[in-house]
């Protein structure tokens, strides 16, 4: 709610216009520009606080257009309207300025094969609003690289192995080209000759030409593609969905960028993304076993990292000097774990309502655990997080210790 429920100044309603359509909000003396820009975000949901500005008319015959640039113009504009005896307020939001000109950077950088340098044209553009920008600009077009080169994987797929002379960073590039491209054509091989100096590779179907045969490059890690024939002679290639060199390591070399951005991207929808996108029809435990090597690489084996937690209890006291960690373990077994920041402790007596919400929820891991929390609320009526802690089971015991 954005009025003021005590406040004796009057509420005046404002109509906000984005091209043809509006949204009315009310507008009180205690108003934020935050609580506005939320408002409009909430309405139209491809807008961001760091795309547009909000601007609004003074209510007058010059019909002049006055910029929210803080919470003080948001006070000052209702007081205006309140002198004139206004009961409505005309906004409009108009894209940014600076946000025009990062597209112009945007457009201008995109040709370039090297990761161009962003140069502002304008010297006007703070330093916050300049980096907000050149975050979303680089988060824009990560975004598109990412779908533009999904959707060409396969497509690149079917064309990776090019023939004689080609070279491989190492024999494990080798594998996985001929994986893919064998993928990608629907075609399945079996390894001949697999060694520290020789990689030959024929069609599964005993019939057939097709044959690639590649050889270490000298003394080094490279491999080069010494004879290929190219053709099968076994006919239409494989008609089922599944492909039995959809392995494990090939799931996980697929999914790997991918959990690094949303560590819970779950088995199915691997099977689902996979079967869109690579035209494979995967078994749900082949897409688990993926998912599990993926993880393993990107954050080495979780079950060590548990040795790490005494390391990181003493690293954030060490460099949050106040705040509080405890640690305990039980016959060398993770008991319960709890973590409380000095910025949260001193956020909670400094600026929430002096109450405690407490919850907690299980964890959706293979080992088990509880999450607990406390949490306030501050100023804003948002949450405020003061500790957390991990706990083996929900218990009164550690329910007792975690308070
Ligand atoms: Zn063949």
């Amino acid at each position: 709610m954005m009025a003021s429920k005590n406040s004796s100044s009057p509420v005046l309603m404002a109509i906000c216009c984005y091209g043809s359509e509006a949204v009315i909000i009310s507008i009180c003396e205690d108003t934020t520009l935050d609580q506005i820009f939320k408002k409009i975000v909430e309405r139209w949901r491809h807008l961001s606080s760091t795309m547009i500005e909000i601007k609004f008319y003074i209510s007058n015959k010059s019909r002049m257009l006055v910029t929210l640039i803080s919470d003080k113009d948001v006070h000052n504009m209702h007081q205006i309207h309140v002198n004139l005896n206004a009961a409505v307020i005309e906004m409009v939001v108009t894209h940014s300025p600076s946000l025009i000109e990062a597209a112009d950077v945007v457009i201008n950088t995109s040709g370039s094969s090297h990761g161009a340098e962003i140069s502002w044209r304008s010297k006007n553009i703070s330093k916050s609003s300049s980096s907000n920008f050149v975050q979303v600009v680089e988060e824009t077009r990560a975004a598109i690289e990412e779908e533009g080169s999904q959707r060409n994987s396969l497509d690149a797929w079917k064309s990776c192995i090019e023939g004689v002379g080609q070279e491989f960073r190492n024999v494990e590039t080798l594998h996985d080209s001929i994986r893919n491209f064998c993928i990608a054509n629907c075609r399945d091989f079996v390894f001949m000759k697999n060694d520290r100096e020789r990689v030959t590779v024929e069609c599964a179907y005993e019939e057939c030409e097709w044959r690639i045969h590649a050889s270490r490059l000298g003394n080094g890690e490279k491999f080069a593609i010494k004879k290929m024939n190219g053709n099968h002679t076994c006919g239409g290639g494989m008609q089922v969905r599944s492909h039995p060199k959809a392995s494990k390591r090939w799931v996980s070399n697929i999914v790997k960028d991918k959990l690094q951005d949303m560590p819970l991207y779950k088995p199915t929808d691997i099977v689902k993304d996979i079967r869109r996108e690579y035209g494979v029809q995967l078994p749900y435990h082949q897409a688990w076993h993926g998912k599990e090597l993926a993880m393993k690489e990107i954050y080495d084996d979780r079950s060590l990292s548990y040795d790490r937690i005494r390391w990181y209890c003493d690293a954030i006291v060490q460099t949050n000097p106040g705040s509080i960690t405890k640690y305990e373990t039980i016959e060398g077994r993770f008991r319960r774990l709890f973590i409380c920041f000095h910025a949260s402790l001193l956020g909670f007596i400094k600026g929430c309502r002096p109450l405690i919400f407490m919850d907690g929820t299980f964890i959706k891991h293979k080992d088990g655990g509880v999450l607990l929390g406390a949490t306030a609320k501050d100023g804003n009526d948002d949450m405020f997080p003061i500790a957390y802690g991990v706990v083996d089971t929900e218990t009164d015991e550690n329910w007792e210790w975690f308070c």
